[in-house]
């Protein structure tokens, strides 16, 4: 007997357009907020997808609540090095109380935590004030193709299925659903198919700040000394930190994985779902662990698990070029430079974290990223933004944080812009154009060190 195929087949439907627009920006993480933010001050009708109801993307979304990657440490100088949107949008979160001054990590770098809120409210309105449309509870779920050319996206939403047609279309869904519905070539995991391992963060409010102290410091001989005793946690390297109101901590220590012990796959619906479960269990047991031992914590209640897990890495595209682990240590220089990543090698392995820095302070501290990373193969009117850009896994590691997807998400609008000006599919844009368009608008692009 034939087994019956585990699919059904739906009739072909006439799907409503919602929209035709310039630039359509998929996501409304870091690279989707800049790409969105650049492209509607470059006078471009844009629209924002994005599946919830609100932007911020992992920084939001997944609990976040920091940016690591602004800055690098350039020959024992720790300063800024991503600017453009990234700043109206910090000066945004700013206005309305919500942005930590950047605080040092192990001596070397820093990184600035905020409030989810601010950080929500600011996204709206950088991305208003420059024109942009934004469609939030948006599920992107298809593309209709015309030969290379991506000429609409498909979307489910409460008004039921829509279409968008765009001139050029920027992928900043962290996992490149939209390059992977095009049909883009990617990768999936290293060699060995291991991806980072995803969080679940979450943050503690009642903490006495004055009794914790520098408790990021103290909690890890915490727990050695709990492992001596037989406690078992899903990983070291805890990163517990306050936020902008001292009696409020964010907590980034729970690990993820699947039944074959490898990273959970966020792009796996039945691996999330239980990711999620497992993660709030991991979350309330760690809780219990500092309640009961970490000084200042005592008091301390869970204020906010946050709405998804946090994924770190999924897909990658293959794109003209991949950053590579190579490429951070040695803070290469690319003749198509649209800014820079100075946040380390940080892979979150089985068990643990595993940093790896440049030359620290004998290097720049910061590799440029080059325009080829943004270019997905085989598809013409699609530009690829954000952790799901081209590099390697090692590479994704370093420049998958924040101020690189800034950076990103910046360029790809920017040479979206050029692109339809030139009427020139983005591969064949002039990068001369493109650097000087980015340097105009406020982009450190890494050169002279
Ligand atoms: C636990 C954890 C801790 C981290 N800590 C830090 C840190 O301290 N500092 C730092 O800078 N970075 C940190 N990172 C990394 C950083 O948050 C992400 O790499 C960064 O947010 C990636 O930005 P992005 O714009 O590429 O994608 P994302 O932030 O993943 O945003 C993608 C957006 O696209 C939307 N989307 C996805 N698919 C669809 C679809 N099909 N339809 C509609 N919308 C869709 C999502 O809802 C989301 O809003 C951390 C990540 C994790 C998981």
């Amino acid at each position: 007997m034939i087994a019956a195929p585990r699919a059904v087949f739906e009739p072909a439907r006439a799907t409503e357009i919602h929209g035709e627009y310039d630039v359509v920006v998929l996501g409304g993480g870091p690279a989707g907020i800049a790409a969105a933010a650049a492209a509607g001050a470059l006078g471009r009708k844009t629209l924002l997808l994005e599946r919830y109801g609100f932007l911020g993307g992992m920084g939001t979304a997944a609990g976040v609540t920091n940016f690591c990657g602004l800055h690098a440490n350039v020959y024992g100088d720790i300063r800024q090095v991503v600017h453009g949107c990234a700043d109206d949008l910090l000066a945004r979160i700013d206005r309305l109380g919500g942005l930590n001054e950047p605080h040092l990590i192990f001596g070397k770098i820093k990184a600035q935590a905020y409030d989810t809120a601010a950080y929500k409210i600011a996204a709206d309105d950088l991305l208003l004030s420059r024109g942009v449309d934004i469609l939030f509870h948006a599920l992107a779920a298809g593309v209709v193709m015309d030969g290379k050319r991506i000429d609409a996206l498909l979307l489910e939403t409460k008004s039921g299925r829509r279409a968008v047609r765009g001139g050029i279309f920027i992928d900043c869904s962290g996992d490149g659903d939209l390059a992977a519905f095009a049909g883009a070539p990617f990768e999936l995991g290293a060699d060995d198919g291991s991806m980072l391992y995803p969080s679940m963060m979450f943050r503690l409010n009642g903490v006495d700040a004055d009794v914790a102290g520098d408790a990021w410091k103290t909690i890890p001989e915490l727990m050695e000394q709990a492992e001596k005793r037989g406690v078992r946690f899903p990983r070291r390297g805890a990163i517990i930190r306050p936020q902008k109101h001292e009696t409020e901590w964010r907590v980034n220590v729970t690990q993820l994985k699947s039944a074959n012990g490898r990273a959970l796959d966020g792009t796996d619906a039945n691996e999330l779902s239980m990711g999620e479960i497992e993660g709030r269990r991991q979350a309330l047991a760690f809780f219990e662990f500092l309640k009961a031992y970490a000084p200042g914590f005592a008091d301390s209640y869970i204020v906010d698990i946050p709405p998804q897990l946090g994924i770190r890495e999924t897909r990658r595209i293959t794109g003209q070029y991949s950053l590579s682990r190579e490429d951070v240590h040695s803070c290469a220089s690319f003749d198509d430079t649209i800014g820079v990543n100075g946040w380390p090698i940080e892979a979150h392995v089985a068990g643990e974290v595993k940093w790896e820095w440049p030359d620290i302070p004998g290097s720049r501290g910061y590799n440029h990223l080059p325009y080829r990373m943004l270019l997905p193969q085989g598809v013409d009117n699609l530009l690829v933004a954000g952790r799901c850009a081209s590099m390697t896994h090692e590479g994704q590691s370093a420049a998958r944080v924040s101020g690189a997807c800034f950076v990103m998400g910046e360029a790809a609008a920017t040479a979206a812009h050029i692109a339809l000006s030139a009427q020139l599919p983005p591969a064949d844009i002039s990068v001369d154009a493109l650097q000087q368009r980015l340097a105009t608008n406020g982009v450190f692009l890494g050169r002279g060190q």
